[in-house]
């Protein structure tokens, strides 16, 4: 008898239909002997709705009343699922991040968990009865509600399955497994069967949605196993765990795509010792994450500063930036939207020499302009015009021979 925590999220919740599938799933494992924790996202689209409302009262939502407004969404489907596991006959309740006792710092919309009591699911689990969490929320230390970063439900997931010492944790969604990119974009990408911690890390982290990147950092850190499979079809899906040996073999194993960052160019900055530090001593105060960073050379005693940070930072971040320039006597700055990120990623990279140069070249040949560069041990990212992003994805997967057999052609979308 296992104890498994299983995370559904938006897609397989969307409908009451799909409510009652996932019903139908808790109670297959709870009858196979199996303890079960079950942890959901908002129906599909009613994050999004919810962030929409806001911005029409104000541009620029207090982060406290956002949070408190787009935890509502993950209260309606655990309840909705507590109700059709009852009417099946089945023990069930449901429990708010509070409840749980998930801990938070104060970050509101992206806040770190600090410890997770889950006092009350342990109670119930003793008794037998099938607990259903929501998701993407919790509680600071004024017990005000927080949210986790959008995606955050596979947080909550990690994080109770190491809390409660779980044997799994599934992260059910609509696709079956963490492909070669995303399937949805690149319908040649390939179901990878195992992945790193690591490599998963880095994946989610530049752009592959289908964990989020805190959620692969908790299950590093706390060794969780994490499997990610669809919530519509029985089968195999995809491992994420330890590295080991076999995973070293091929050079790339992943493509993604980022479009959700935006670059921001101080122009005409004076070239002097401390400049910089000021610059992203003050965005970082500001709790902006600042990814890529590039400097031109100095002509005249000036120089552009250029940097992304998360597109939906943009309004926050603008004031801040504009008053750092003009305390440091820059010239102006300059905002791009369209941009993309386009990365490769592989812990293969370590022992493999020319992927770069590579890179570059199936890109120029594509016609793809080169913006930024950034590269670690083990992942190549290039800023590119946003759009070719879909286009750049696509030629890389081939290039690096990600791309399947036909005839292992199948469907993306279950
Ligand atoms: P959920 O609502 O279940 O949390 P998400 O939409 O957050 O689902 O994540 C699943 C989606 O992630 C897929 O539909 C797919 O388009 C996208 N995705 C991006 N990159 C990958 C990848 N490398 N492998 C699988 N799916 C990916
Ligand atoms: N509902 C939240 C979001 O859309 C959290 C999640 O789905 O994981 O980001
Ligand atoms: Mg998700």
């Amino acid at each position: 008898m296992a104890l498994i925590v299983q995370k559904y999220g938006g897609t397989s919740v969307g409908t009451i239909e799909r409510i009652r599938c996932v019903a139908e799933r808790v109670e297959k494992a709870h009858k196979e002997g199996h303890r079960v924790v079950v942890v959901l996202s908002a129906m599909s689209g009613e994050t999004d709705r919810l962030l929409r409302l806001a911005h029409e009262v104000t541009a620029l939502p207090d982060d406290r009343e956002l949070d408190m407004l787009l935890s509502t969404g993950e209260r309606v489907t655990i309840a909705l699922l507590a109700m059709a596991l009852r009417a099946r006959g089945l023990d069930a309740r449901s429990f708010t991040g509070r409840q749980v006792g998930i801990m938070t710092d104060s970050a509101h919309t992206k806040a770190r968990i600090t410890k997770v009591v889950a006092d009350r699911i342990r109670e119930a689990l003793h008794k037998g009865v099938i607990p259903v969490v929501a998701g993407f929320q919790g509680i600071n230390e004024q017990s005000d509600v927080t949210t986790l970063g959008r995606g955050g439900s596979d947080l909550t997931a990690v994080a109770l399955a190491a809390a409660l010492k779980a044997d799994r944790c599934i992260i059910f969604t609509d696709v079956d497994g963490v492909y070669t990119s995303d399937p949805n974009i690149v319908p040649t990408a390939r179901r990878i069967d195992k992945i790193s911690y690591e490599e998963m890390l880095e994946m989610a982290s530049l752009g592959a949605k289908v964990l989020q990147s805190r959620s692969v950092e908790f299950a590093a850190k706390f060794n969780v196993p994490v499997e990610v499979n669809s919530s519509f079809k029985e089968g195999n899906g995809t491992l994420v765990t330890r590295e080991d040996e076999d995973m070293e073999a091929v050079a790339v194993s992943g493509v993604t795509g980022d479009r959700n960052q935006a670059k921001i160019t101080i122009v005409g900055v004076p070239d002097k010792p401390g400049i910089a530090s000021k610059v992203f001593g003050l965005v970082a105060k500001a709790h902006i994450n600042v990814d890529m960073i590039i400097q031109n050379m100095s002509q005249s005693g000036l120089t552009d500063i250029s940097f992304t940070i998360p597109r939906v930072d943009i309004t926050k971040a603008l004031p801040i930036i504009q008053d750092v320039a003009k305390g440091i006597e820059a010239k102006s700055v300059a905002v791009t939207e369209a941009i993309a990120k386009v990365s490769l990623v592989g812990v293969g990279m370590r022992s493999h020499s020319g992927v770069a140069a590579k890179m570059f070249d199936v890109l120029s040949r594509e016609g793809v302009n080169i913006l930024m560069i950034s590269t670690s041990e083990i992942k190549i990212s290039c800023v590119i015009d946003e759009k070719y992003v879909e286009l750049a994805m696509r030629s890389l997967h081939t290039a690096f021979g990600l791309d399947q057999s036909p005839a292992e052609s199948r469907p993306a979308k279950s």
